[in-house]
């Protein structure tokens, strides 16, 4: 007869320090314990489990910001992502929601350091103001902002090692990204695959499946990374690069827009399933 595996789910624990080794133990800020065959941690950006595996490394300011927001959906703009580039900063929009709304990523270059937490408020008249010489479309867009988040955009390595014992590191706690690839939730997805195919292929040895899942996911999680730091001054061009440059943007989406959007097929194709 099939076992009925048991799943407990605990909310709202906070997890103070993860102790690695073949039978890892998460020590939880109320003082219990728990543990496994196996403890991921897909605690995010400030990870306590990447803090058991590594040492801690120092993240710096790339000298960009970043504000959030969201607006209705009144153009119709397609299901498309459309970037808006001016000197030193760019926006971002594309529906959610069925197309109902738009969500903007507002980026600008600047030398204040700006907090690195997604949900600082600030006044969408700062954000207007720091795009004050965009028309058209992105002004409209601009001109809807109610509410938006300020955040700061760090540089962090990708951590040196994913796994000790049974101890494994998945998604921003192994490698967070800046936004510019809009990969960081997505690498999350496919470390997860990986992961879960590399223990189904050695069940019996979970340090083995876990050094297979690094081996199978680092160096490509780090490309991605390094092309999303990459990407921010292409949008960013000052003159006089910035006019040729937006020419052959131009010319190249109206002439061969398969072969600009071909370049990232190595991102945006890449289809973990198919991995052998
Ligand atoms: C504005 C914005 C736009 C983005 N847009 C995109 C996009 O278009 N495409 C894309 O692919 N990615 C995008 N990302 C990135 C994406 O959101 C992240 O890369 C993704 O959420 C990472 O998933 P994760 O599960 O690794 O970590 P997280 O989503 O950060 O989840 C970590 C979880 O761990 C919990 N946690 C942390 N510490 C502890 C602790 N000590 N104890 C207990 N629980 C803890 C947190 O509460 C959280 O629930 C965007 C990010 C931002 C900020």
């Amino acid at each position: 007869a099939a076992r009925e595996a048991g799943v407990q789910v605990r909310l709202l624990q906070k997890v103070e320090r993860v102790d690695c080794g073949p039978k890892p133990v998460v020590h939880l800020a109320n003082g219990a314990q728990c543990g496994g065959d196996l403890v991921i941690g897909a605690d995010g950006l400030h990870s306590q489990a990447r803090r058991a595996l590594n040492e801690a490394s120092q993240p710096f300011f790339t000298g960009q910001v970043a504000w959030r927001a969201i607006v209705p959906n009144h153009s119709k703009l397609p299901a498309e992502a459309q970037v808006f580039m001016g000197p030193g900063r760019h926006l971002v929009a594309y529906p959610l929601r069925d197309g109902s709304l738009l969500n903007l990523v507002a980026a600008q270059e600047r030398r204040a350091w700006a907090d690195e937490g997604w949900h600082l408020p600030d006044d969408p008249e700062n954000m207007r103001r720091a795009f004050a010489g965009f028309g058209g479309e992105a002004h409209q867009l601009l001109s809807q902002v109610q509410d938006c988040a300020l955040w700061g955009l760090f540089r962090h390595p990708v951590a040196p090692h994913w796994h000790r014992g049974a101890v494994a590191l998945l998604g921003d706690a192994a490698h967070p990204t800046l936004p510019f690839m809009a990969q960081g939730g997505n690498l999350a997805l496919e470390d997860a695959w990986v992961l879960g195919a590399a223990l189904q292929a050695q069940p019996g040895d979970i340090p083995a499946a876990l050094a297979s899942y690094q081996t199978h996911r680092r160096d490509r999680a780090a490309r991605v990374v390094e092309a999303a730091s990459r990407n921010a001054w292409k949008y960013h061009l000052r003159a006089p690069l910035s006019w040729p440059a937006h020419q052959i943007l131009k010319l190249g989406g109206r002439f061969a827009p398969q072969k600009m959007v071909a370049q990232f097929d190595w991102i945006y194709r890449h289809d973990v399933t198919q991995q052998g």
